[in-house]
């Protein structure tokens, strides 16, 4: 039996995580399940899994969580806080840790995870484009194991030679492309997006995930945010990674080798199957997901996106190429532009034009130590809030 800890268990990635992990109870046993302040899923989750384990992030909602479990599952125990979080990441009868939490939040668990030598499936993104060096020396320096749960970058690392580490010369890859959907907004007029709600935003055409992954879709920050990911993930640089335009979504990322031998990764979008791949690589396994309907599918269409429509793009490739610590001020002005524009405080356009300021105003580090990834995140929070007033709406 393999123990896993599954941060953000409550969330769109944790949910799916589970259904894959009841479907092969004789393999995995569930040691913690995380979440923010959701007490009722997690109370829930914790009867159907019985964790040794429970954590949230919220102290009021860890003891109501206590309360409740205390009648029901005594056996669990009911942590909180960030110290919680880091503990149920690093547990010696946990040796897989799925990371999905969302955003900055899961820097730090997600860290403990790398530097206690776990095989670690990465579904937050954004802990590795705030720390990308620091985090793939911790991966190394302790031996962990990471695999990527991001469906493009599951795709690329099963279409990928196995020592792609040596670098893509040695190992004869010529280039990564990165596939993305384009998001609700792909064909709306450039000049109606201004009026465009939280509502139409987080409604994505072809994936059902959380509100801040589907923002990111729309605005295709996320496409920037996994090709920082995809440069630390497979030791490269944007020159080297094309993007994509494929709004069907069935293939979920290709590799071109130098011989011209593209590979491509394709499946239904479900994000059991890189979850379930992760969980068993290097075997396979059942995710639950039904098969491909190549007929129904029928064609596949690409083309260049339009970085005009997708400034966030362009923002996040240049915040790569500045380095440092860069990549943390982009990560955290994102977050708090997509917050205020989910708050109505910040119309969908000032989204680029908030994080375009607040790298402007910022000053990047190179010494990427956590401390200071740290400091340049809180820096650029206060920076961004200080944006949205100035780019609020104001009826
Ligand atoms: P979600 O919003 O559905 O879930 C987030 C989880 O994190 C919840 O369990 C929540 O309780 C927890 N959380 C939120 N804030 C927290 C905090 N401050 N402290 C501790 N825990 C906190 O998000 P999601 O869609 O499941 O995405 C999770 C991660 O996976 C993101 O980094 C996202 O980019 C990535 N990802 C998601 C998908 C997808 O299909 N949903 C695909 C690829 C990558
Ligand atoms: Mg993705």
């Amino acid at each position: 039996m393999i123990g896993i800890t599954v941060l953000g268990a409550t969330g769109s990635i944790g949910r799916s995580t589970l259904d894959v992990l009841g479907r092969h109870r004789d393999r995995y046993r569930v040691v913690a399940l995380t979440a923010n302040s959701q007490v009722d899923k997690l109370y829930e989750q914790c009867l159907e899994h019985r964790p040794h384990y429970a954590v949230m992030a919220d102290a009021d909602a860890a003891q109501r969580l206590a309360e409740r479990l205390h009648a029901a599952a005594p056996e669990i125990a009911v942590l909180a806080g960030m110290e919680g979080l880091e503990q149920v990441a690093a547990l010696p009868e946990a040796e897989y840790v799925m990371a999905a939490i969302v955003g900055a939040a899961g820097l730090k668990p997600t860290l403990a995870a790398a530097r206690a030598g776990k095989r670690v499936l990465l579904a937050n993104k954004e802990a590795l484009v705030m720390s990308g060096r620091l985090f793939m020396e911790a991966v190394q320096q302790n031996n962990a194991v990471l695999l990527p749960i991001d469906s493009e970058h599951n795709a690329i690392f099963q279409c990928m030679p196995t020592d792609f580490a040596r670098g893509f010369e040695r190992v004869g890859v010529r280039r990564i492309l990165l596939t993305a959907s384009g998001g609700p907004f792909r064909t709306t007029p450039l000049d109606q997006l201004i009026s465009v709600t939280p509502e139409q935003a987080v409604a994505h055409p072809n994936w059902s995930m959380g509100r801040k992954i589907s923002v990111d879709s729309a605005t295709m920050m996320n496409k920037g945010l996994e090709v920082i990911e995809a440069c630390w993930l497979f030791n490269t640089t944007p020159a080297q990674i094309q993007v994509v335009l494929h709004p069907q979504s069935v293939i979920h990322s290709m590799v071109e080798y130098v011989d011209g031998s593209v590979l491509a990764q394709l499946g239904n979008p479900d994000m059991r199957t890189p979850i379930a791949h992760a969980l068993a690589w290097p075997e396979r396994m059942d995710s639950g997901v039904s098969s491909l309907d190549i007929f129904s599918v029928a064609r596949l269409d690409f083309t260049v996106p339009d970085l005009n429509r997708f400034p966030c793009l362009r923002l996040a490739v240049e915040a790569m190429l500045a380095g440092g610590t860069s990549s943390a001020i982009l990560n955290a002005a994102n977050e708090v532009a997509v917050e205020a524009f989910l708050q109505r405080r910040i119309a969908y356009t000032a989204i680029p034009r908030v994080i375009e300021s607040v790298l402007t105003e910022s000053v990047a580090h190179s010494a990427e130590t956590l401390e200071q990834i740290l400091a340049d995140d809180a820096a650029a929070r206060a920076a961004a809030e200080r944006q949205v007033i100035l780019h609020g709406v104001t009826h």
